[in-house]
């Protein structure tokens, strides 16, 4: 008994398990309509022909069983849009997926068998038969599949086709992680032809990876390129009210939710009763089993379904008559005999900064990711690690004995040949040796790069990179590259929306920074945006238990004007002149005592609608991080003196002691009536001392601050604001 409720439970949660399931097509297809109306016109045009079509088969008595003549080969290229993770889907699985197409679009695969009696007679034949590519765009070898680490991986959308090849000679199928917020709950969507016909560069097939293999998902979209609708038509969605998708054997219907093979959707008469069309008396149960609902039992397509995307593949509209065309299929290669292709190389690292594993077991894992053939061999080299050969071990393990950066090299040997990659410059390797911050100012130059090491994540052009002919004071800073140069269809994949870049900075001791002394970290800055969509973020970071964990500073984000502080630029921003900058400071004083701290900047661009990256250049320069008071340049910190600062001051003001050893200091706070409100008497031990002198309760004004000593005797202005 037990048993038997537990084989219950297991049927009826597969189906719920996947309750997400939704198909975007019509959302995306209806707004194109709204935008261009000719689609419509053009869509009921398809219609009326296919109309006649079905009348004329109808009266020959044609429509059930008779097969199409000649096959009608597709090529096909499945794009792996990345970060080498689970939607780094294996060649094995793209295979498969491609057979059971193949399988569904001539209702060969076994379980025909459970397609309800009524709809036997109406099981669709194609004759359509999809290829993986053989050869590329350029007349290369291929298996069908390209594979592209993009920081749109996990926001799929029309941006994320990138590297789309010719839509009259493939038809292109792009894979993610996840889709972004505008396709909230999507599993995949496909364009129309009609729909396509004016974006060829976004024309195909978008999935989700897990839905790859998952219920017919690529049949199912890659009917909606054919022109399929869903059975209950394109404009409601399923389970709300009855209709029909312009197909006479697929009887109309209000179409199912995610319920799987149950009674209730197998036998569900709902809109279908008494259904007949061109004279012929069709089933009066729905086609619940069609893999154009959302049943989760599909099964199946109907003869007039194959019929509607054979005459898709018929018209010129967005190329789909040249597919199969004997040119392409030649250019494509796909009838070839396939050949047992070299591998290609790849691999991924755990992470791309890491410190010496003297301190902590903190290696960096690097994981194999080669493909298009089996592996038989594996040898990876590293700059300042020893090297490892293995079988096929998909991951190794690295500590490195030398700090800076690290490249990387495998070589992927399959019995067909092999192939190496090389990726320089791929992981860093900060030193614990920590900076003692009294006079650190940064100013960029290049060869600074071993030490402040810039991360490109995702490969692209908009990154962190060292400047050599502009700076605060000199002709070197860093600036995050972030004006998109793309021009015409590329403008319209790939941008630097979801991006994120870091930048590293060596490891701070801040344990002898005194608890009376401020502890800050300042930078000048300057840039612009390009349109008034902005939203672009700088964030600092630090971590005080080697990368582990890192949080975000006080306050520790730069925004809006911060970033493009002159406003809009249509061109590619470059400052002129030091004016342009701003000076911007953060409160370390949490990370006093701490012997390693490190910091890391990481710039995300904006998430906007335009295609092109609604920001531009960010530029940094002169970065300090001191125990004195934000405003004094730590090259001025000679002779004898006493700098007061900040000036004008509103909590605090510092007064930094350079060069009174062993003296007494009297520090006095004198009001513009003369009366003196503050008075201190240092003794000064150091060759730099600073004093803290609380001013947040003083009257906002004008004030004299008098320093001095048996040997030394200034008087400054001070405003208190
Ligand atoms: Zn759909």
């Amino acid at each position: 008994m037990k048993k038997i409720i537990l084989s219950l439970l297991a049927a009826v949660a597969m189906p719920a398990a996947f309750a997400q399931f939704k198909c975007a097509t019509d959302e995306v297809n209806n707004a194109r309509i709204k935008q261009y109306p000719q689609i419509q016109v053009d869509m009921d045009q398809f219609n009326a022909a296919f109309d006649v079509y079905m009348k004329a088969m109808a009266k020959s008595n044609l429509a059930k069983t008779t097969a199409f003549g000649d096959t009608m080969h597709i090529p096909l290229v499945f794009h792996m849009v990345h970060n080498y993770g689970s939607e780094y889907v294996a060649d094995t699985i793209v295979y498969q997926t491609v057979a059971q197409m193949n399988l569904m679009y001539n209702s060969l695969q076994p379980d025909t068998i459970d397609v309800i009696t009524p709809f036997k007679k109406y099981l669709g034949k194609g004759n359509i038969l999809f290829h993986l590519a053989q050869k590329d765009p350029n007349g290369n070898p291929s298996n069908g599949i390209t594979r592209r680490i993009s920081n749109l991986f996990n926001q799929g959308t029309d941006q994320a086709k990138i590297d789309g090849w010719p839509n009259n000679k493939y038809m292109n199928i792009w894979v993610v992680n996840t889709f972004d917020a505008s396709h909230n709950g999507a599993a995949a969507y496909a364009y129309t032809p009609q729909s396509a016909n004016g974006i060829p560069y976004y024309d195909g097939v978008i999935s989700l990876a897990s839905y790859l293999n998952t219920d017919n998902t690529i049949s199912h979209e890659v009917g909606h390129s054919l022109n399929l609708s869903h059975v209950w038509g394109n404009t409601n969605n399923a389970g709300v009210g009855c209709g029909d998708d312009n197909v006479d054997d697929t009887p109309p219907t209000k179409g199912h939710n995610p319920v799987g093979c149950v009674p209730a959707a197998l036998f569900d008469v709902t809109c279908a009763t008494n259904y007949i069309r061109n004279g012929i008396d069709y089933p009066d149960t729905v086609n619940a089993q069609n893999v154009m609902d959302y049943t989760y039992c599909s099964k199946m397509f109907t003869q007039l379904q194959m019929a509607r995307c054979r005459t898709a593949l018929s018209a010129a509209t967005a190329g789909r008559n040249n597919l199969w065309s004997a040119a392409n299929l030649s250019a494509t290669g796909i009838l070839n005999t396939p050949t047992d292709l070299t591998p290609i190389a790849d691999f991924s690292a755990s992470k791309l900064w890491s410190v010496l594993g003297a301190v902590l077991p903190i290696a960096i894992t690097f994981k194999n990711q080669s493909w298009r053939d089996t592996i038989s061999s594996l040898q990876w080299s590293f700059s300042n690690a020893p090297s490892i050969s293995t079988a096929t071990n998909s991951s190794v393990a690295n500590l490195f004995n030398a700090p800076g950066w690290v490249s990387a090299k495998l070589v992927a040997t399959s019995n067909a040949g092999k192939d190496s990659i090389t990726k320089n410059h791929y992981v860093y390797i900060a030193d614990t040796a920590a900076i003692v911050p009294g006079n650190y100012v940064q100013k960029f130059n290049s060869a600074d790069t071993n030490y402040f090491p810039c991360i490109n994540y995702f490969e692209n052009s908009f990154k962190w990179e060292y400047v050599n002919s502009v700076g605060y004071d000199d002709n070197s800073c860093i600036r995050y590259n972030n004006f998109d140069t793309r021009t015409g269809n590329a403008a319209k994949a790939g941008k630097p929306e979801f991006d994120y870049d870091d930048f590293f900075t060596p490891g701070f001791d801040f344990t002898n920074v005194p608890s009376s002394a401020p502890l800050t970290m300042s930078f000048y800055a300057t840039g612009a945006y390009r349109s008034t969509t902005q939203t672009d973020v700088l964030d600092i970071y630090a971590t005080k238990n080697w990368g582990i964990t890192w949080t975000k500073l006080p306050a520790g984000s730069l925004t809006n004007n911060s970033l493009g502080n002159t406003g809009i630029k249509t061109t590619a921003y470059t400052p002129v002149g030091a004016a342009q900058w701003q000076l911007q400071s953060f409160d370390l004083s949490s990370y006093k005592g701490s012997n390693h701290v490190y910091f890391k900047f990481r710039y995300t661009p904006s998430v906007d609608n335009t295609d092109l990256g609604a920001g531009n250049h960010f530029y940094l320069d002169n970065l300090q991080i001191t125990q004195f008071p934000l405003g004094i340049d730590a090259s001025q910190l000679k002779g004898q003196q006493a700098i007061v600062a900040p000036n004008p001051a509103s909590q605090t003001a510092f007064v930094t002691l350079v060069g009174l050893n062993n003296e007494t200091v009297h520090i006095q706070l004198v009001d513009i009536t003369g009366s003196v409100v503050a008075s201190l008497q240092v003794p000064v031990q150091e060759d730099r001392k600073v004093v803290a002198i609380p001013v947040a309760h003083l009257a906002k004004g004008m004030y004299m601050v008098r320093v001095q000593s048996s040997t030394f005797n200034q008087a400054d202005k001070l405003i208190i604001q």
